[in-house]
């Protein structure tokens, strides 16, 4: 049963527009300035165009853009599924999906040894650029390959390829795959490479929504591989474009490996990974709606045998991450995020989403997130003999 006021939402979205091109009026603000079509040009967005929409416990529906904006400017989550309405449609192969993870951790040693070599410095660094950029797809494609370059063995690059995942709207995501020695399967860390600002117009640093998480599976991509790290299965790692609009790349490379029938093992999404509200104990958030439990349960036992702090468990709604696109494709998929949800930034989406905001904004805390990753990845795809 879904909240009145989520009704009354949609009943509003529905009445705002599509009669002309002005968008909306959000307590007469965007008035004038919204409604100005050279500044919508300036964001290659035409604010009338239909977009097929899935909010939770409702058929899908025909929204324009304007209106995806006033859904999100209201905090509520969808998926744009214009572009991929099959997405779990291939029903064939989910039965013998979703693999029951490993009871104990058998790689103790192999984890401790990576996690050592994990360190806030390059992650500074990293985020510094990356959020300074208003599309940064292009600075992410080159670190990840310098990083390959200079920490990957030469043999271990022969096993590595970067390449970008092409989408129509411009910004491409990024798949990095190691090939495993023996694999059956593919085990999946993502996270974000956009950000938004509520309005459209301005920057949007997305400094922890998601930069932080960016930046956190690259540190652990990067101690794996300067540790010569060679998995048994395949192992990948994803950044994905254009979350915030509705998890458009995620849909699409989810919907790209179910229709080819890639065996994959379990996905992990890393979103918002920097922030410890003052007053609070630091924690990893461990999301327990819309996940596979086995994965998440696996997810339990990693923070408890290799990180410095505890989890707590939390709630962050349908569609709220990336992970919801591989679940919708059948596969196990889970979700950690640096707070109960309460207590998560609640400066993202703006000019605010900075890394020098508040000393809220930690990297030894994005650090217990590279631990979380590099154990995830050695534990579940192994560590050929
Ligand atoms: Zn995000």
């Amino acid at each position: 049963m879904k909240s009145l006021s989520l009704l009354l939402s949609l009943v509003a979205i529905a009445l705002a527009v599509p009669t002309s091109r002005k968008p909306f009026l959000l307590n007469g603000v965007t008035d004038g300035f919204m409604s100005d079509e050279a500044v919508w040009d300036t964001i290659n967005l035409d604010p009338a165009a239909l977009r097929l929409v899935q909010f939770e416990g409702w058929d899908p529906v025909w929204i324009t853009e304007a209106d995806k904006i006033h859904a999100k400017q209201q905090g509520i989550p969808f998926m744009d599924i214009t572009d991929t309405q099959d997405l779990g449609s291939f029903s064939t192969l989910t039965s013998h999906l979703k693999p029951a993870f490993p009871p104990t951790l058998n790689a103790t040693e192999q984890v401790k040894s990576v996690i050592k070599k994990l360190s806030t410095d390059g992650m500074k660094a990293n985020l510094q650029k990356f959020s300074s950029y208003r599309t940064s797809q292009q600075w992410l494609l080159s670190r990840i390959s310098e990083i390959t370059a200079d920490y990957a063995p030469m043999d271990l690059q022969d096993l590595i390829s970067v390449t970008e995942f092409t989408h129509s709207w411009g910004q491409n995501s990024i798949i990095v795959h190691i090939d495993g020695s023996a694999p059956t399967g593919t085990v999946i860390v993502g996270a974000h490479q956009d950000s938004t600002n509520l309005w459209p117009f301005l920057p949007a640093p997305g400094a922890d929504d998601d930069g932080s998480g960016s930046v956190t599976i690259l540190e652990a991509y990067r101690a794996l591989i300067a540790s010569d790290y060679r998995p048994v299965q395949d192992v990948e790692f994803h950044w994905y474009s254009a979350e915030e609009g509705g998890l458009l790349g995620s849909q699409a490379v989810a919907r790209d490996y179910e229709s080819r029938k890639v065996p994959v093992i379990a996905m992990s999404q890393f979103d918002m990974t920097a922030w410890v509200q003052s007053g609070t104990r630091e924690e990893v958030g461990i999301v327990t709606d819309f996940v596979d439990a086995g994965l998440t349960n696996f997810n339990k036992k990693l923070v408890d045998a290799y990180l410095s702090i505890p989890y707590v468990e939390t709630k962050c709604g349908y569609a709220c991450s990336d992970h919801a696109s591989w679940d919708k494709a059948g596969y196990a998929s889970s979700f950690t995020i640096e707070s109960k949800f309460e207590n998560s930034n609640k400066h993202i989406h703006s000019t605010q989403d900075r890394i020098d905001i508040s000393p809220e904004f930690s990297f030894e805390h994005m650090l217990e997130f590279s631990k979380l990753a590099s154990a995830y990845v050695i534990e579940l795809a192994g560590w050929k003999a």
